[in-house]
């Protein structure tokens, strides 16, 4: 099994229908069809995934968990980039942590926590001004 195929199996259906519905066009035809696949085998249509995806997750309530605040899962993960940083004449590179969506791909804040988890919350609990993107059911025709 590989590593996509694992990771969708875990979702819910709703979970799964956000994955799709902003990553399916990113992946290679060869992991679409894993995609479809998983989706077709839990009989999970074009219109029952429009369904699914326009209902969402629900927000979760619980303050001290960090969610996406696009589609309101917990299913986050840690992104380490290296940045450069100058001083003077002298530059250096330090390791930045953000957190990234796995289900949509978004990661709230690229630059800088320093201490990681104020910048979860933050960014992830306490940002209101991120808008959900349009309902948008093409994709799914696709499957
Ligand atoms: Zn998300």
């Amino acid at each position: 099994m590989s590593k996509l195929e694992d990771f969708i199996s875990k979702l819910t259906d709703t979970e799964l229908a956000i994955f799709i519905a902003y990553r399916y066009n990113g992946f290679i035809s060869s992991s679409k069809q894993k995609i479809k696949d998983e989706a077709s085998k839990r009989g999970l249509t074009t219109d029952k995934l429009t369904e699914i995806y326009n209902k969402g997750l629900s927000k979760p309530t619980d303050t001290k968990v960090s969610f996406c605040p696009r589609c309101y899962p917990t299913k986050l993960f840690i992104e380490t980039d290296q940045e450069l940083r100058t001083i003077k004449y002298y530059s250096y590179e330090v390791a930045v942590d953000t957190m990234r969506c796995r289900l949509c791909g978004y990661n709230p804040d690229k630059r800088k926590p320093k201490k990681l988890f104020d910048a979860i919350k933050q960014k992830f609990v306490n940002n209101k001004t991120v808008r959900i993107p349009k309902k948008d059911d093409r994709i799914f025709k696709e499957l």
